[in-house]
């Protein structure tokens, strides 16, 4: 086990009718900003709980923000904000309301060029201080301090991470997510279980306490996703996919332990020149990347199949070969296809990909920071 420090400052409210408590989180006397999307939450009733629990509060609203948030919409935001002086942000949606609400928080205290946080030039020293109320259990964001944000005139899909944009609230109420399309149960079972990967199957760390976070949460994806797509308003298996997908990305399971990422940053390249859905990449990426690297990844890869899987086989090789092949499956299952060629993307898109990583600088990606542009390109090959 790594040394590590661990602080997670999101207040996780929970459960059925939490929304209605939503006041008493928010300062006393705070001038609001209320952040969404567009209009999900309008049709499925929060937007009116929400509204109904801010009674007595000064609140804005800013409606809008994109799936994979627009830099352009997220500036006209931080506008909104300064011009009403509004000093808290309430962010209500998926990661991308959320996200982009960070974002927001993170440019209306910054002087300069705003891009200037998302792609390294500068550091977050002030935020806004924000809450939510997640309506899609995914990323993670509802309580962690990364924020990703896409500039569409450059087809840059760039992130930051930030201890200030850590919200302080979080309500998470399992009903608010029965009105999830099919698509979008499936691209955040999907993330989840990436985000676990991407901390998990690394190398070993002597660390089995973080290990078996990881396989429960994988086992509980892979448990509860395919029910969540099949009874939408089981509230008991809503309940435990979102707060899975909380746990996957809070940073509890990844510290004292390597870290990979490297699927992670292939896919925000794919979604920023071809519009894919996040998960959508993860689902392309993950299964070539776990092929490439399965010398480096072995030992872990073994275990994965062993545990989460219960794959038995003398041949370490074929038990490999399988813990691969029931992860793509698992994803088709969700419903999320794994090759570019699904999405309409051939061998001609690959050399900007690769391009776009090397101008990124995301040349040493990885856990051991072996895959290289020239490796990049192999796993997007095999993705095809
Ligand atoms: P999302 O982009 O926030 O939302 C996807 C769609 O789902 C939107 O059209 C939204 O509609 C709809 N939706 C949300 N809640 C709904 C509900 N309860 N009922 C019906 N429709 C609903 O999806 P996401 O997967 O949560 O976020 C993806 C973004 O997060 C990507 O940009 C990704 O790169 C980023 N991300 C962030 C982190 C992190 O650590 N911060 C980690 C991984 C990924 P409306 O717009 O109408 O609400
Ligand atoms: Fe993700």
């Amino acid at each position: 086990m790594q040394n590590f420090t661990f602080h997670n400052p999101t207040r996780i409210v929970f459960g059925e009718q939490q929304i209605a408590g939503l006041a008493a989180l928010i300062p006393d006397g705070a001038r609001v900003l209320l952040t969404y999307g567009g209009g999900s939450i309008k049709k499925n009733g929060v937007y009116d709980q929400v509204v109904a629990a801010l009674d007595g509060k000064v609140w804005f609203e800013f409606a809008g923000i994109e799936p994979n948030p627009s830099f352009d919409t997220l500036l006209q935001a931080r506008d909104l904000l300064k011009s009403e002086q509004l000093d808290f942000i309430l962010a209500v949606g998926g990661g991308s309301v959320i996200d982009g609400s960070k974002f927001i928080a993170a440019a209306a205290c910054y002087q300069g060029d705003a891009w200037d946080l998302l792609c390294g030039k500068a550091k977050v020293n002030a935020a806004i201080p924000l809450g939510c109320v997640l309506t899609l259990p995914a990323t993670g964001s509802e309580s962690n301090g990364n924020s990703v944000v896409t500039r569409y005139s450059t087809q840059e899909k760039m992130a930051f991470s930030s201890p200030l944009v850590y919200p302080q609230f979080a309500i998470l109420d399992p009903t608010t997510t029965f009105s999830l399309p099919p698509r979008q149960v499936a691209n955040g079972v999907v993330d989840a279980f990436v985000h676990v990967m991407e901390q998990y199957l690394t190398y070993p760390a002597n660390a089995p306490v973080q290990d078996r976070f990881a396989e429960g949460l994988l086992q509980t994806l892979i448990e509860q996703g395919p029910q969540a797509l099949e009874r939408p308003e089981d509230y008991a298996v809503r309940a435990n996919v979102m707060w899975a997908a909380t746990m996957a990305l809070n940073g509890l399971i990844g510290v004292g332990v390597p870290q990979d990422w490297a699927t992670h940053m292939i896919g925000h390249e794919i979604t920023a020149l071809h519009g894919l859905d996040h998960a959508q990449t993860l689902a392309i990426v993950l299964p070539a990347l776990m092929q490439q690297q399965r010398r480096q990844k072995r030992d872990k890869l073994l275990q994965y199949g062993k545990r989460v899987w219960q794959l038995v086989h003398q041949d370490e090789e074929r038990l490999i070969d399988e813990a691969i092949s029931h992860t793509r499956a698992f994803f088709e299952q969700m419903g999320v296809p794994t090759r570019l060629a699904d999405y309409g993307i051939d061998a001609s898109a690959i050399d900007t990909m690769v391009e776009r990583l090397v101008q990124h600088k995301m040349v040493k990606l990885g856990e051991h920071g072996d895959i290289t542009p020239e490796v990049s390109r192999v796993i997007l090959q095999s993705a095809l």
